[in-house]
């Protein structure tokens, strides 16, 4: 297919799905309390998007059943919300995807519940600083590999590892273009990056190995040795000067 690179317009029409997203993230933040049931937050959210003229990116995508992506814990992404009830000391990723006027939104939170340990604050400061920095690299007339390479040093740096198996993507009328963009590389390798290019970027980090393996519903992503994971995610689109994040208020 190759990477696809957007029009001024289209950028526009990005930057209202990315608010969408933004803003569903800030309500279920809000709402992350010991006690809460997962599919709650799936309910809320599918109510967002309606309310926004949007749809879940979700649903339905190779056959995910829910609105919303919700993992705890050790799980990483691809968690399908339902009875679980949410503890103190929990962390849970939330990941939402829009579709608004034919185009894609795509970011991700790690949340504490109640009272988390500091390892897994560290973990969580990790995954966002990685992401980061991630944005941070994404210049035009840069690599890929520079993206992959700056979130990888970032989370090896605390002492943490990155995913291999899963890998953030080009976005826009569909939710996974070109290019693929893993959280581990080498700086000037890659495809070079230029103007109008959209891009989620989704460091996931894991507080122990980076092996990962699905669980018995077929969807949910966790770490192969039960340790933690944390995942952050912004949708964004190269300019000329800084990446403009997408999925933001602005
Ligand atoms: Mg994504």
């Amino acid at each position: 297919m190759g990477i696809i690179v957007k029009s001024p317009q289209e950028i526009d029409i990005m930057r209202k799905a990315g608010r969408i997203v933004a803003a569903i993230l800030v309500l279920l933040k809000k709402r992350i309390e010991p006690g809460i049931i997962t599919e709650e937050l799936d309910a809320i959210t599918v109510h967002e998007l309606s309310q926004h003229g949007a749809t879940s990116a979700f649903k339905g995508y190779r056959g995910f059943p829910a609105n919303l992506c919700v993992s705890v814990n050790e799980e990483l992404v691809h968690g399908n919300p339902g009875k679980r009830v949410l503890e103190d000391g929990d962390i849970v990723s939330l990941d939402v995807g829009a579709i608004f006027q034919g185009f894609h939104g795509d970011a991700a939170i790690t949340v504490g519940v109640g009272k988390i340990s500091p390892r897994a604050e560290a973990l969580l400061e990790a995954t966002e600083g990685a992401l980061n920095v991630g944005i941070a690299s994404a210049r035009s007339g840069a690599r890929l590999g520079d993206i992959s390479a700056a979130i990888q040093s970032f989370a090896e740096s605390r002492g943490f590892s990155v995913v291999r198996e899963y890998v953030g993507h080009g976005i826009g009328r569909q939710m996974h273009e070109d290019p693929q963009i893993p959280n581990f590389g080498s700086l000037g390798q890659g495809p070079l990056l230029q103007r109008g290019m959209t891009l989620a970027l989704e460091p996931m980090v894991n507080a122990g190995d980076w092996r990962t393996k699905v669980g018995s519903d077929g969807w949910t992503v966790a770490t192969a040795d039960g340790n933690l994971s944390a995942h952050f995610e912004h949708t964004i689109a190269i300019t000329d000067g800084e990446a403009e994040i997408l999925t933001t208020l602005g």
